[in-house]
């Protein structure tokens, strides 16, 4: 049993992410999700709320952890022991991007493997940046998001 990282923006964290959370944490030892924290990006959530989102949606999982990180995340896992960087993968155009990241986190942690897993056919369509705009005009967005994420998320409403 080897230790994996699932790292993104979660900004805001929606079911398709915890999902994938859902079905990876029985395979590792410890799956750490890893709120990514990249200046060049504009988030809606800053990485505290991110992080306290994060951590309240995974603490009935145990062997799930949240971290945060404003570098490689190939050094974070190097640093902490992690093997595995998990990826989720909604549509082709997806597994282009995440196909073509994983070849870069390669050539700067061989020892560290990326695996995909494909989303579940109920979350296909969850994409934060839609479901930011949906809500930004007043649009329903609970059945993509928990409820902690949806109430949040009333501010920005325009
Ligand atoms: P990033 O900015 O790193 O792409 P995201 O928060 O958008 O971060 O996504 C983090 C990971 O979760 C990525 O691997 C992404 O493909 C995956 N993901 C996002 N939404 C879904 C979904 N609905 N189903 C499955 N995987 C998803």
């Amino acid at each position: 049993m080897v230790r994996a990282v699932f790292p993104g923006s979660f900004d805001p964290p929606t079911f398709g992410h915890l999902n994938i959370i859902e079905r990876a944490h029985p395979l590792f030892k410890k799956l750490l999700v890893v709120v990514a924290e990249n200046r060049d990006k504009n988030y809606l959530f800053s990485v505290e709320e991110r992080l306290a989102f994060m951590k309240e949606l995974v603490a009935p999982w145990p062997n799930v952890e949240v971290y945060s990180c404003d570098k490689l995340v190939v050094d974070f896992a190097r640093q902490h022991d992690c093997k595995v960087l998990l990826r989720g993968v909604r549509s082709v155009q997806d597994f282009s991007y995440e196909f073509e990241l994983s070849i870069l986190n390669k050539g700067v942690g061989p020892e560290i493997e990326t695996f995909f897993l494909p989303t579940d056919q109920r979350y296909f369509v969850l994409r934060s940046s839609a479901i930011k705009e949906l809500a930004s005009f007043g649009g329903d967005v609970s059945a993509m998001v928990p409820q902690i994420v949806a109430d949040a998320m009333v501010r920005f409403r325009r």
